[in-house]
C-alpha cells in the first residue's frame, strides 16, 4: 500500500490505472527524498524503477556519532506545509515524531551575543515591544523599524530581493542583524541575492497585501490563544527513519531499484512517444536530480537555461564538547552568525539541547557547526582537521569560552544549496515550458526548482509523478 492515512495524499487519476494498470513504466531518476516521494506516489499505479548510484535518501543521512544517531544533512522538517507531516503519517511514523525541546536562538552581531526577540517571522519583527527591549538594534534601529507602521507603501513587482522587501520597510538593521543571519544561513547566501518570491513568499505576500509589513505578517499568525503546533518535527531516530520506512514500502510495492546513474534520456523509436533511458524503455520519467545533472541527462532535450542554476557548497562539522565548557542555557537551540562577523561559521545548532536523544552522556553536548556561503570558497580550501579547529575556535569566540572537541566529523555537501536569485520562479516556469515543448513525458522535480526544504521536495516529487502519469494517460486515451 502506498499513500494512505492522510486523505490529502490523494492518488493518481483513475484513467492512468484503467488504461495502463501496472504496465505504465515510469523511471524515477534520483533516489533522494524527491525521487522516493515520486515513486511512492506512483507505486500502486505504475511499474516504477528508481535509479540511484549512491545511497538512497540523498542529502538525508543519519549516522552514528558518539554512539547516537545524528543527522549529517537535514535534522528536521517544517510542519507549515502538510507534505512531510502527511508522508510521515502515511508511513505510520506519527508517533515517532518529536519536536525540538529548546526554543530560544542566539545571534552574534558586532561581537555581541543576543537572544533573538520573540515574535519574529523569518527574522522579521511582528512585536515591536520585544524588539525594543532586546537591545539588538539599539534605540535608533528600533525606532527605524517602527517607521514601518506609518511609512507609505512601496509598490513591489512579481519578485524582489529579501533585502529590498525588508530593509525598505524596517531599515537595514533589521535586514542585516535579524533576517540576514536567519534566512541567509538557511539558504547559505546573502539576502541581497535571494528571491523573496522563492524563499519567503509569505513576506512578499504580507508586504503586498498590507501597507505595513508588520501588520501584514501579524494577519498571517494564528489568533492569540490558539494552539501553536511545533514549527519543526523529526523522527526520534533521525531523518533517515523517513527514508528507511519509505524504501520498505516501495520494496513491498515491487518498485525496482537500479544502483547506477542514469546517463541519458532520449526519445525511443518504439513505441511512439516513449522514452529511452540508457538501455531501457519507459512511458515517462521523473528527473529528481539537481538541475545541472538533469541538463546533462537530458542532453538535446534539455531546455536552454536548465544548467544555469548556481549552487553553494556547504559543510557541517559535528563535534562533541564538555557541556560545562559551553556555558549555554538549556533552552537555547543554537546560534546564528551575521555575515558581517566574517567568520567561516554561519550557525551552530546545540544539538543536545535541541534533541535530547542526541547524546548518551549528560555531561557532553553534540553540536553541529555549519559553514558555507555563496561566493565564499574558504571552507573547501581547508582539510577536515583544520576546518574543525577553525570552526570550534570561532564558536569559542562567539560564546566567550574555551572549547576542545572530543569526537568530531565533517560532512561535506558540494553544490548542495541552490541559489534562488530574484526571478527564480520565472526561470522555473521557463525551463518547464521549454521542456514541455520537447517532451511532456519528463517532469523536473526537487530542490533546484520548488523549494529547498524537505517538505517542498516531497511535494515537488509528488506533483511531478502526477504530472507524468496524467500526461501518459491523456496521450494514450487520445491515441
Ligand atoms: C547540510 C544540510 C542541511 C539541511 N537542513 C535541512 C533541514 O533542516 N530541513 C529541511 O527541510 N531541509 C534541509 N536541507 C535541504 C534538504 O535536505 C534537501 O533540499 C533535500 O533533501 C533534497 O532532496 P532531493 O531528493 O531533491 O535531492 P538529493 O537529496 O540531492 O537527491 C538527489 C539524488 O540524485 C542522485 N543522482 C544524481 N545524478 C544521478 C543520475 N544521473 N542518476 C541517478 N541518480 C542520480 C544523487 O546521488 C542523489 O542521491 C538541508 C540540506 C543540507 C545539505
Amino acid at each position: 500500500m502506498c499513500w494512505q492515512g492522510s486523505s490529502t495524499w490523494s492518488t493518481l487519476s483513475s484513467a492512468a490505472v484503467d488504461k495502463f494498470g501496472a504496465s505504465m513504466r515510469v523511471a524515477v531518476i534520483g533516489g533522494g527524498i524527491t525521487g522516493l516521494a515520486a515513486a511512492f506516489e506512483l507505486c500502486e499505479r505504475a511499474d516504477v524503477t528508481v535509479y540511484e548510484p549512491d545511497r538512497l535518501g540523498g542529502k538525508i543521512r543519519t549516522s552514528l556519532f558518539a554512539g547516537v544517531p545524528v543527522d549529517e544533512g537535514p535534522d528536521a522538517f517544517l510542519t507549515r506545509s502538510e507534505a512531510a507531516v502527511g508522508l510521515a503519517e502515511s508511513l505510520g511514523l506519527t508517533s515517532q515524531l518529536v519536536a525540538p525541546q529548546a526554543g530560544a536562538t542566539l545571534v552574534y552581531v558586532d561581537r555581541h551575543l543576543h537572544r533573538l526577540p520573540s515574535g519574529l517571522v523569518l527574522g522579521v519583527p511582528t512585536d515591536l515591544r520585544a524588539l525594543a527591549t532586546s537591545r539588538l538594534l539599539g534605540p535608533l534601529g528600533a525606532a527605524r523599524a517602527a517607521w514601518d507602521l506609518v511609512a507609505p507603501s512601496r509598490p513591489l513587482g512579481d519578485d524582489a530581493s529579501v533585502d529590498d522587501v525588508v530593509a525598505g520597510r524596517f531599515g537595514t538593521k533589521v535586514a542585516k542583524r535579524l533576517v540576514e543571519p536567519l534566512l541567509g544561513s538557511i539558504h547559505a547566501a546573502s539576502t541581497a541575492d535571494l528571491s523573496a518570491a522563492a524563499t519567503a513568499p509569505n513576506l512578499l505576500e504580507a508586504a503586498r497585501s498590507s501597507r505595513s509589513l508588520l501588520i501584514g505578517l501579524r494577519k498571517q499568525l494564528p489568533p492569540p490563544g490558539a494552539p501553536r503546533p511545533p514549527i519543526f518535527l523529526s523522527p526520534r531516530g533521525g531523518m533517515s527513519v523517513l527514508v528507511e520506512r519509505l524504501v520498505e514500502r516501495l520494496d513491498a510495492a515491487g518498485v525496482r531499484f537500479v544502483t547506477r546513474a542514469a546517463a541519458s534520456v532520449s526519445a525511443a523509436r518504439e513505441p511512439a512517444g516513449a522514452l529511452r533511458i540508457d538501455d531501457d524503455v519507459y512511458d515517462a520519467a521523473v528527473l529528481a536530480v539537481g538541475s545541472t545533472d538533469a541538463a546533462a541527462i537530458l542532453g538535446e532535450l534539455a531546455p536552454s537555461g536548465l544548467g544555469s542554476l548556481r549552487t553553494t557548497d556547504v559543510a557541517v562539522a559535528t563535534v562533541s564538547v564538555d557541556r560545562a565548557d559551553l556555558h549555554v542555557a538549556r533552552d537555547v537551540n543554537g546560534v546564528l552568525v551575521a555575515p558581517s562577523a566574517a567568520m567561516l561559521m554561519t550557525a551552530c545548532s546545540f544539538g543536545s539541547n535541541k534533541w535530547p536523544h542526541w547524546t548518551s552522556n549528560t555531561d557532553r553536548m553534540v553540536l553541529r557547526i555549519s559553514t558555507g556561503r555563496h561566493g565564499d570558497s574558504r571552507p573547501s580550501l581547508h582539510s577536515d582537521t583544520d576546518l574543525v579547529d577553525i570552526l570550534l575556535g570561532e564558536l569559542a569566540t562567539v560564546m566567550g569560552t574555551n572549547l576542545s572537541a572530543g569526537d568530531w566529523r565533517v560532512s561535506r555537501w558540494p553544490g548542495a544549496f541552490p541559489l534562488y536569485r530574484v526571478g527564480h520562479l520565472s526561470w522555473v516556469r521557463d525551463v518547464r515550458r521549454e521542456l514541455a515543448k520537447a517532451t511532456l513525458r519528463v517532469a523536473l522535480a526537487g530542490s533546484s526548482y520548488d523549494g529547498a526544504g524537505v517538505p517542498a521536495c516531497i511535494a515537488s516529487g509528488r506533483s511531478a509523478a502526477r504530472q507524468v502519469s496524467a500526461t501518459v494517460s491523456a496521450t494514450s486515451t487520445n491515441s
